[in-house]
């Protein structure tokens, strides 16, 4: 067996290299004796792959001191209760821009603290596209605006931040979290589940302003669910594993030449697929071009048989997880960061061999 082109859109592909020095020191960390994961995590060899990790993260993403990081657990789902947990009641509003499924996961749970009104829906159009900012209705007296920046199942993307005249961001960045710089002073929190672009499983990235902690409840919210808990201090066990992966990935990252040059990398990969997509009509793209992912490019064929074929047909050429959502049919190649130029253009050659075959 040979490692496959991996096109799952979550838990999704790491960078190999990153799985190579795992591996190498997994038995046996440094010379600590043990596996990482056999560690306390408030003993020395863990504290310094943590601080590592939070000091590459604010380095990548230019936090400076006005951010905290936290490392926890639960998922980007764990997320969609816990900002409104801390920052909604019910006299105060958010604004929820509906874009997809996650979006609306992520409104059912803000609904059981406080107001929610939403600004923009695509849904009328199968999610077939973002907003432009001067489409949301905003209610003008919101605690915060929350976005998915991009829709891993439909396949759409923001391709910049939503203006939302100073009101803090929050955005669910689970499936594009790293994959390009960010303009940081418009955010008031980010979350992001590791497993599609940044990690593995069980760990989830929260990134919060201060001065929008300052304005979360103090009372009234159970002691793990506070954000104010985990601020500066590790209340419980983080997830070690995750972190330790995380660091290595950031590490990755930094080596490439940090976010802008992933950036251009990003852009360059999903111009390939999508020049292939748009050759003709044999391939059909989902959504609007201006709204288009760069991490997950969603596409049809004629009707449902031949995309079976096509599926069948391309895990026998090692091309694996480009099946579409469940509950959206068709395909979708996911392209994360650590998805290679080399995997494109394996993918695009054969999908012109496809179609010469059954176009
Ligand atoms: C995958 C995903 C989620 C769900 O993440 P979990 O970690 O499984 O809770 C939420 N939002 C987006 C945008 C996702 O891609």
């Amino acid at each position: 067996m040979k490692r496959a082109h991996n096109f799952s859109a979550g838990p999704a592909a790491l960078p190999l290299e990153v799985l190579e020095e795992a591996q190498k020191e997994f038995t046996l960390y440094g010379d600590s004796g043990s596996s990482i994961i056999e560690l306390s995590h408030r003993g020395p060899e863990y504290i310094e792959v943590d601080a590592q990790a939070r000091e590459r993260l604010s380095g990548l993403l230019g936090l400076g001191d006005e951010f905290e990081i936290m490392f926890l657990q639960g998922g980007a789902s764990h997320q969609f209760m816990m900002v409104p947990f801390n920052f909604l009641d019910k006299d105060k509003t958010a604004d929820y821009i509906n874009t997809g499924t996650w979006s609306k996961k992520a409104i059912k749970e803000a609904k059981l603290f406080g107001n929610v009104n939403v600004p923009y829906s695509s849904e009328e159009q199968n999610f077939n596209r973002v907003p432009e900012s001067s489409e949301l209705k905003l209610s003008g007296k919101a605690e915060y605006v929350h976005f998915t920046s991009n829709n891993t199942i439909f396949g759409t993307q923001f391709s910049k931040e939503p203006e939302t005249n100073g009101v803090p961001l929050v955005c669910d960045a689970s499936s594009d979290f790293l994959s390009r710089p960010l303009d940081m002073k418009k955010y008031g929190l980010i979350y992001a589940g590791a497993q599609k672009n940044a990690g593995p499983a069980g760990l989830t990235i929260v990134i919060i302003r201060k001065s929008f902690l300052e304005k979360g409840k103090k009372e009234g919210i159970p002691t793990i669910l506070n954000y104010n808990t985990h601020v500066g201090t590790m209340f419980n066990t983080p997830p070690v594993f995750g972190v330790y992966m995380f660091n290595k990935v950031l590490g990755w990252i930094e080596r490439k030449g940090g976010l802008e040059a992933i950036a251009k990398r990003n852009e360059a990969k999903a111009k390939v697929l999508y020049d292939e997509i748009d050759a003709d009509d044999f391939y059909a793209g989902t959504t609007e071009k201006t709204s288009r992912s760069l991490m997950n490019a969603t596409f049809r064929l004629k009707d449902e048989a031949l995309e079976k074929a096509f599926l069948a047909e391309a895990e026998k050429h090692n091309l694996n997880g480009l099946k579409g959502h469940r509950s959206v049919g068709g395909i979708r190649a996911s392209i994360y960061n650590a998805c290679e130029p080399e995997s494109i253009e394996a993918l695009v050659s054969f999908m012109k061999d496809f179609r010469s075959k059954n176009g």
